[in-house]
């Protein structure tokens, strides 16, 4: 089994304190992705994970076992990497065979290969070369196997990394950033792969990205980190739906969220613009606080003017996507928003038009001074109208 558990692990670099007590739970199997600003810490706990880097303290359990004390070569996991780090003066065929023949035969026996193998050399070499076909096959570069990096785009580069960690069986995949050196499309198509890939191999993927589209495209879950800790953990609709604090809510999905600033008053009503809007905190628990009105973009309604209780905003720009466009917004106050609006709803309105913004409150999400979410019970209907 290659579930994965860690605990209270934290690491620093000098003064830096990179990681600050990372707890985090991996399922076997599951393809979870460390998503994340650059700098946050993702490649160190990687690291940390592959034993390429040690913590200062905390516990790290592969299948049950700690294995802070176990060298990274016994550990079982096939490591990835944005370079592919593959050796250029060998063949592919050669590349996806090494840690095979490393682990496999002696030195004397990997020189003696060449010219007088014995019968057992024979058989593991011929072994090998089998294992290297079926991953080659699989990863569709087994016309390819006669060449040299340099000779190979940036895709198949890739997949011969991906080969010489599948050539092991390894439980773990560790990915630092791989598609991060190729262009969209293929960046797009390398994505359905490994996705199949790790259906197919049934191994635990653990996923490195700053790209927050790749994560939500990939992932059965996320953890989003940010300086250093792991902000939350959760299947990619939760952490779009039900973010717990700004910071994530505004890492996933793009358009990025828009946020209001915003208040609640003594009797509950949320204000924006200094205008009562409408009752969002019955029972009172946030009365006179300031708060962060957050709705993703297709949360957004755009109505025609002249709601009573309604707030109202210019049209700075339109962009056609095709299926919807993305409305751009200024607020009276200057705050800028952006609405999906889709292609079924009728024609969206043009530049400068003035229109009426309307939400439901199961597409207002609230969260307070320090940005963590804030869920006042009984909050329901309308919290903005929209006309
Ligand atoms: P990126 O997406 O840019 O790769 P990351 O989230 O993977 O970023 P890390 O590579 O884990 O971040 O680095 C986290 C912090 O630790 C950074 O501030 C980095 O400068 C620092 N750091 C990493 N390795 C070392 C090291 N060997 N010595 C000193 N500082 C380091």
């Amino acid at each position: 089994m290659s579930s994965i558990s860690i605990t209270g692990l934290s690491k620093s670099f000098g003064a830096t304190a990179v990681l600050r007590s990372v707890d985090l739970d991996i399922e076997h199997g599951e393809f979870l992705t460390l998503l994340g600003p650059s700098g946050c810490g993702k490649t160190t706990l990687l690291r940390i994970i592959a034993g390429l880097e040690f913590p200062d303290s905390g516990e790290l359990r592969i299948g049950g076992a700690s294995v802070l004390a176990t060298e990274a070569k016994d550990r079982n996991l096939a490591m990835v990497f944005q370079s592919y780090a593959l050796y250029q003066h060998l063949t592919v065929r050669q590349n996806i065979a090494l840690p095979l023949r490393m682990r496999r035969l002696t030195r004397l026996q990997r020189m003696a290969a060449r010219w007088l193998p014995s019968r057992d050399t024979r058989r593991v070499e011929a072994e090998i070369e089998t294992a290297v076909q079926r991953v080659a096959a699989a990863l569709q570069i087994d016309h390819l196997l006669e060449r040299r990096p340099p000779q190979l785009s940036g895709g198949q580069r890739q997949r011969v990394a991906l080969g010489r960690g599948m050539v092991r069986e390894p439980g773990v995949f560790l990915l630092d950033e791989p598609l991060s050196n190729l262009d969209a499309q293929l960046r797009i198509a390398m994505r359905l792969e490994l996705a199949e890939l790790h259906r197919r191999l049934g191994s635990t993927f653990v996923f490195v990205t700053h790209d927050q589209e790749e994560a939500m495209t990939m992932s059965d879950r996320i953890a989003v980190m940010a300086v250093g800790r792991v902000a939350q953990v959760g299947t990619p609709s939760e952490l779009y739906d039900d973010p717990v604090s700004l910071e994530v809510a505004r890492f996933v999905g793009t358009p990025q969220i828009n946020s209001i600033a915003a208040a609640i008053d003594a009797d509950g009503m949320l204000v924006i613009e200094g205008q009562p809007l409408c009752r969002v905190d019955p029972s009172r628990q946030l009365a006179d606080q300031a708060v962060t009105l957050a709705v993703r973009p297709e949360g957004l309604r755009l109505g025609r003017m002249g709601a009573s209780n309604s707030l109202d905003a210019t049209v700075i720009a339109v962009e056609n996507l095709g299926p919807e466009s993305l409305v751009n917004l200024r607020l009276d106050n200057g705050a800028l928003l952006v609405a999906r609006h889709f292609k079924e709803s009728g024609a969206p309105p043009q530049r400068n038009e003035r229109v009426t913004l309307g939400l439901e409150a199961g597409d207002a999400l609230l969260f307070d001074a320090a940005g963590q979410r804030v869920r006042p019970p009984a909050v329901s209907g309308l919290v903005l109208a929209y006309a």
